[in-house]
C-alpha cells in the first residue's frame, strides 16, 4: 500500500527527524503493508509550532468558511470512501463490508454534522449586561486509537476545526495509513497550512511529547484507560484541558417481559461486531434467572452465523483481531474464564479451523459468568460475550453498576418507560433501548473510569470552545 515519507506538518510531508520506522502488518495474514516513519519529540515540537502560528488565522476565519472548508473536506472523504474502507481493512482487518457501512461512512456523517453545526452554532450569546464569546481554546494534541481508525480522528478533528482550533494528531501506531490519506484529504479541501498536522510514531514516544507538550492547549485522547490515566496526569501538570474517551464493559439488561430472541441476537450482533474491537460494546447480556438457559441457547445458536474469514470476502463477519498482541490478550481472557469457572458454549481459546495464519480468534460466548469474574469486570477488546443471570431489577441494576466502567449500555422492555426508568438509573454514558440506533449527532462519553468530556454533536463541538465574557 501507498505510504508518505516523514511527517505532515505545515501543510507538507516533511522528513522525520529521526530515523526510526513502523511497520504496518495486515492482520489477516501478517504480510507488511507498508513502513511509515516513527516521529519522536522534535517532530511533535515542529508540528506544535506549525498548529500555534497558525491559530490566529484559522481562528479568525468566519464559522461560514470554515463550515465551507468542512464540507470540501466531506466531499473529498466521499470522494474516497472506497480508498478509506480497503484502507481500514487492510490495516485493521475489518470485514470489507463493514469498512464501508461503518469505518467509511461514519467519518463522513460526522464531517458533514460538523460543517452544519460551524455554520450554524451562536459563538455568541447575550447573558443579561455581557455578551458572552465562545472561542476556541487553542491548539489541540489528539491521540487515536486503531480501532475505529477514521472516525476517532474525524471525530476530534471535526470539532476542532469548525470551533476554530488547530491541532496535532498521533495516530495509533498500527493504523497510520487512513490517518495519511486523512491528512491529504484535508489538504485537498483547501484547509490552510498549519491547521492540522500529522505526527505518526509510537505512543511512548511521540504520543507522550505531544501529551507533555507546554504548546497545547488540550489534550483530548481516546484509548486504554491505562494510558488515559498517564496522559491525564501529564495535561494536568501543565494545567492543560483534557479529554479521555476510554475503556468500557458495557452491560445490556434484558428485562423480565422483553422479546428474548431479538434482544439477544441484536446484544450478539453488537459484540461480534468488528471482531468486538468496539469500546461501547455490550459484552456482558444480563438475564433473568427464569429465562438464562434460554437466552445461553439462542446466543450460542446466534454466535454460529459469526464465521471468521478472510475481510476481503464480502460475506465475512468477522475478522482477525488486529495484531499479536491483542490475539495474545483475548485469548488469555478467554482461558482465565475458562479457569475461573465460566463455561464455553460457543468458541474457545484455541485457533478457528482452517485458520493458521492471521490473528483470528473464535467468536465465544460464555455462560455461568458471575458478577466478580474476571470476565465481567476487565475489558476484553474481542469477540466474547458473557452472560450473566440477576434475581430481580435490583439486582440487574447493581450488576449492570458494578464494574468501574460506564461508557455505553443497552435496555430491553415491553414496556418503553420502565427501560427508561431503569436506564436513568444506570450510571452509564449512553444506552440503548430497545435497539436503538447509534446517532452521530447524540453526546458520547463515559461516566466513570470510561473518560471525562464528549463527542459528537453540539457537546463534542462545546468541548473545543472556551468563554469570554464582555459586561457591558
Ligand atoms: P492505547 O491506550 O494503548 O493507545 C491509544 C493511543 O495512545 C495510541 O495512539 C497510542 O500510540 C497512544 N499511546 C500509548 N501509550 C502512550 C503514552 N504513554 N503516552 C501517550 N500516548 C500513548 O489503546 P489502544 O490499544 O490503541 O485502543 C484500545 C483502547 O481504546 C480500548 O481500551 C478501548 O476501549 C479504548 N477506546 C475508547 C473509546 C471511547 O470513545 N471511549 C473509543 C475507542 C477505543
Amino acid at each position: 500500500m501507498k505510504a508518505h515519507d516523514g511527517m505532515f506538518i505545515d501543510g507538507a510531508w516533511r522528513p522525520a527527524a529521526g530515523s526510526g520506522t513502523i511497520e504496518v502488518t495486515n492482520p489477516a495474514d501478517g504480510t507488511l503493508l507498508a513502513t511509515v516513519d516513527a516521529g519522536g519529540p522534535e517532530d511533535v515540537d515542529a508540528a506544535v509550532r506549525a498548529a500555534r502560528a497558525a491559530l490566529p488565522g484559522w481562528s479568525a476565519t468566519p464559522p461560514a468558511e470554515r463550515a465551507a472548508r468542512l464540507e470540501a473536506l466531506q466531499q473529498v472523504l466521499i470522494a474516497r470512501r472506497e480508498e478509506i474502507a480497503e484502507t481500514v481493512t487492510a490495516e485493521l482487518g475489518s470485514p470489507l463490508t463493514l469498512s464501508r457501512k461503518v469505518h467509511a461512512a461514519a467519518p463522513i456523517a460526522v464531517c458533514g454534522s460538523y460543517a452544519q453545526l460551524a455554520a450554524e452554532y451562536p459563538f455568541e450569546e447575550r447573558v443579561g449586561n455581557s455578551r458572552v464569546l465562545r472561542e476556541p481554546v487553542g491548539v489541540v494534541g489528539a491521540i487515536t486509537p486503531w480501532n475505529y481508525p477514521l472516525h476517532q480522528i474525524v471525530a476530534k478533528a471535526a470539532p476542532a476545526l469548525a470551533a476554530g482550533c488547530t491541532m496535532v494528531l498521533k495516530p495509533a501506531e498500527d493504523t497510520p495509513l487512513v490517518a495519511q490519506l486523512f491528512a491529504e484529504a484535508v489538504h485537498e479541501a483547501g484547509v490552510p497550512a498549519g491547521v492540522f498536522n500529522l505526527v505518526t510514531g509510537l505512543g511512548q514516544e511521540a504520543g507522550q511529547a505531544l501529551a507533555e507538550h507546554d504548546g497545547i492547549d488540550l489534550l483530548s485522547f481516546t484509548g486504554s484507560t491505562a494510558v488515559g490515566r498517564q496522559v491525564g496526569a501529564a495535561a494536568a501538570r501543565g494545567v492543560k484541558r483534557v479529554a479521555l474517551e476510554l475503556g468500557g464493559k458495557s452491560a445490556n439488561v434484558v428485562l423480565p417481559g422483553a422479546d428474548l430472541a431479538k434482544a439477544v441476537r441484536v446484544g450478539v450482533a453488537n459484540v461480534m461486531s468488528n471482531s468486538g474491537q468496539t469500546c461501547s460494546a455490550w459484552t456482558r447480556m444480563l438475564v433473568d434467572a427464569e429465562r438464562y438457559d434460554e437466552a445461553v441457547r439462542l446466543a450460542a445458536d446466534a454466535v454460529a452465523a459469526y464465521v471468521t474469514g478472510d475481510p476481503l470476502d464480502e460475506a465475512t463477519r468477522v475478522g482477525p483481531v488486529v495484531n499479536a498482541k491483542q490475539y495474545e490478550r483475548v485469548t488469555g481472557y478467554i482461558r482465565r474464564g475458562r479457569q475461573e469457572g465460566a463455561r464455553i458454549v460457543a468458541g474457545g481459546a484455541e485457533r478457528p479451523e482452517g485458520r493458521e495464519r492471521g490473528h483470528y480468534v473464535r467468536p465465544t460466548v460464555f455462560a455461568d459468568v458471575t458478577p466478580e469474574m474476571t470476565l465481567a469486570q476487565e475489558e476484553i477488546f474481542g469477540p466474547v460475550l458473557s452472560l450473566i443471570s440477576y434475581q430481580d431489577t435490583e439486582d440487574a441494576l447493581r450488576i449492570a453498576n458494578g464494574t468501574v466502567y460506564g461508557l455505553a449500555g443497552a435496555v430491553w422492555s415491553d414496556d418503553e418507560e420502565e427501560a427508561v426508568a431503569f436506564a436513568r438509573r444506570m450510571e452509564t454514558g449512553q444506552v440503548d433501548i430497545n435497539g436503538g440506533r447509534f446517532n452521530p449527532l447524540a453526546p458520547f462519553g463515559g461516566y466513570k473510569q470510561s473518560g471525562v468530556g464528549r463527542e459528537l454533536g453540539r457537546h463534542g463541538l462545546e468541548e473545543y470552545l472556551q468563554t469570554k465574557s464582555l459586561q457591558f
